[in-house]
């Protein structure tokens, strides 16, 4: 794939006359895919119900084809043009965390392509908040299935500028609406069973969900992924950043010892540290992710985090763990990822 990727810097506010939004939509509407932010991250949409404008999505990432996609829609009649039914609770979850960064597993009627769904009998629908993502879907009038804007494997784009690292010259445009706001991606939950199941850790906490929906559970498998180390033959990696990440599991002076061994052996090693953590070490290079006591500021600034570091620079990624509540939930899961489960623990 060779072609100009054309990029619109947009200002705010937009309206829905933009000449950015609407070239952008002509695109969509031509099956063409194309980047653009959400409250999450940046999304590479293309028209959800054509398989040929969806596979683009996947060449373009390089993305295993037997990983779903979620639509993206702005409106709730999209939703029932998907879908054969919708449960009392998925309608509650609608109602109460739309349009935001909540995806909602359904039973596919199967109008979705069948590489949005991969097959599957379900399909995963969410509604963005961001005005950019909404002003494209109302422009094209479409559903979008939209991935992170990323090559598969590498951590996802929080800024146009890291949509157009991994995908200049492989997708049509990109509409640089500044940086997303939630920092990682949407929570899944699967509202086909009796009680709904979190797939996926994201925006939307699971606090906020047990508020309105006590039963909802996590899906074991999550826990499981969390605590086995893989195998090492089977290093499938997600979010990596271009050098080894390992997350220090302990205190700071632990950190600091972990950090020290590493040194002495020679390694340049990169940091990614809370502002608390930061202010211990006496070390070049660190970058503050925010303060431990905003986990909101940190998922906002972990991908653009895991970026920064280069292969030529540092050999080896230290970053210190969080704890797993609110949105920490999210960010532990993506680390513990981005880290191929490398965890030092005291
Ligand atoms: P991404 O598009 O990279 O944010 O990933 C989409 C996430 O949603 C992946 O974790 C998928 O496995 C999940 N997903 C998408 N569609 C379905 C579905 N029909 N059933 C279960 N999970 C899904
Ligand atoms: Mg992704």
């Amino acid at each position: 794939m060779n072609e100009q990727t054309k990029l619109w810097k947009l200002s705010t506010p937009i309206d829905k006359k933009n000449s950015a939004i609407i070239e952008a939509a002509e695109l969509l509407k031509a099956q063409q895919v194309v980047a653009f932010p959400t409250e999450t991250v940046y999304g590479l949409g293309a028209d959800a119900t054509r398989e040929d404008a969806v596979q683009k999505i996947f060449e373009a990432k390089g993305r295993p084809a037997d990983n779903p996609l979620i639509v993206h829609v702005s409106n709730r009649d999209q939703v029932d043009e998907l879908v054969t039914e919708i449960s009392a609770i998925a309608e509650k979850l609608m109602s109460a965390f739309w349009p935001g960064p909540l995806t909602l597993v359904l039973p596919s009627n199967g109008r979705a392509a069948k590489n949005v769904t991969a097959g599957l009998s379900t399909v995963a629908i969410r509604m963005p908040s961001d005005d950019t993502a909404l002003a494209i879907l109302n422009a094209s009038g479409l559903p979008l299935a939209a991935p992170s804007a990323n090559r598969s494997g590498r951590p996802s784009p929080t800024d146009a500028e890291h949509v157009m690292q991994d995908l200049d010259g492989r997708i049509a445009g990109v509409v640089d609406g500044g940086p997303t706001g939630v920092g990682v991606e949407s929570t899944v939950v699967d509202c086909t069973t009796e009680n709904p199941i979190i797939l996926r850790p994201g925006g939307v906490t699971k606090e906020d969900l047990q508020e309105l929906v006590p039963g909802i559970i996590v899906d074991p498998a999550l826990a499981e992924q969390d605590k086995q180390p893989k195998s090492p033959g089977m290093k499938y990696t997600h979010y990596a950043p271009e050098s080894p990440l390992w997350l220090i599991d302990g205190d700071e002076r632990f950190f600091k010892e972990q950090l020290q061994q590493l040194k002495d052996d020679g390694d340049r090693v990169g940091v990614i540290a809370s502002s608390e953590l930061a202010e211990q070490l006496d070390h070049e290079p660190v970058i503050v992710c925010g303060s431990r006591e905003d986990l909101t500021e940190v998922a906002g600034e972990l991908y653009r985090a895991l970026r920064q570091f280069k292969k030529a620079d540092v050999d080896i990624i230290l970053c210190e763990t969080f704890a797993e509540t609110g949105v920490g939930a999210a960010i532990m899961n993506r680390l513990q990822k981005a880290a191929s489960q490398k965890i030092i623990q005291h």
